[in-house]
């Protein structure tokens, strides 16, 4: 693991930053895909973690979140309106329509985690859009976000390619997700970590990327 700021680190990973993994203090955000449990177990093996909190009901976000609760004796935590789509191991789709998450077992939420509670020291945004109970994490004091998916940094399946927003078929309402990126944009963040692509410590490329979305 590498440590991007005081208490954030990412997990290793090949190829480096196409599935992103960190650990805020004591607590893992998000597990990748069904095949990361043993990259995530041995990376962590050296730490006490103590929870583990989503993005979002993802397949490549939640992939080994049941294998890795179940291995360590961790709670799982989500936005309150993924919970359904975890606990179900699904994901939604287009209209609400839940859909196979390939690879991911479904697993209980012991916590649905709204706007303003407090994970590992940073604050949950409510950031809908790319799924209906997608949160980022933000912490004010260093200025650090945790975006998840509502911009991509790198482009998942290319493997490369610029900042950019999610395929808009892959959100079930783009729509709230692009205001769910111009929300974080404003925030200016010194430091973004996403779910796919390498971190970012430029808060104008950030910005000019969402002002560049349609609709703003
Ligand atoms: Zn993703």
């Amino acid at each position: 693991m590498r440590e991007l700021a005081d208490g954030v680190w990412q997990l290793g990973g090949f190829p480096p930053n196409a599935v992103n993994i960190y650990v805020l203090g004591d607590v893992l955000i998000d597990a990748g895909l069904g095949i990361d449990r043993g990259r995530i177990l041995r990376q962590v093996s050296d730490r006490s973690i103590s929870g583990h909190a989503l993005t979002h009901a993802h397949f490549d976000h939640f992939g080994a979140s049941h294998a890795v609760c179940e291995t360590l004796g961790i709670p799982l935590w989500c936005g309150a309106a993924d919970v359904e789509a975890v606990e179900r191991g699904k994901m939604v789709g287009p209209g609400g329509m839940l859909l196979p998450a390939p690879g991911a077992g479904a697993h209980p939420v012991a916590r649905a985690l709204a706007e303003g509670d407090e994970v590992a020291g940073f604050t949950v945004l409510d950031t809908p859009g790319h799924s209906p109970g997608h949160v980022s994490y933000w912490r004010e004091s260093d200025r650090v976000l945790v975006c998840g998916d509502v911009m991509w940094g790198q482009n998942p399946f290319l493997l490369r390619g610029g900042l950019r927003e999610p395929y808009t078929h892959l959100s079930p309402d783009p729509r709230a997700n692009r205001d769910s990126a111009r929300r974080l944009a404003a925030l200016a963040p010194a430091l973004v970590c996403f779910g796919h692509g390498a971190p970012l410590r430029d808060p104008d490329k950030f910005s000019a990327a969402v002002a560049r979305l349609p609709g703003g």
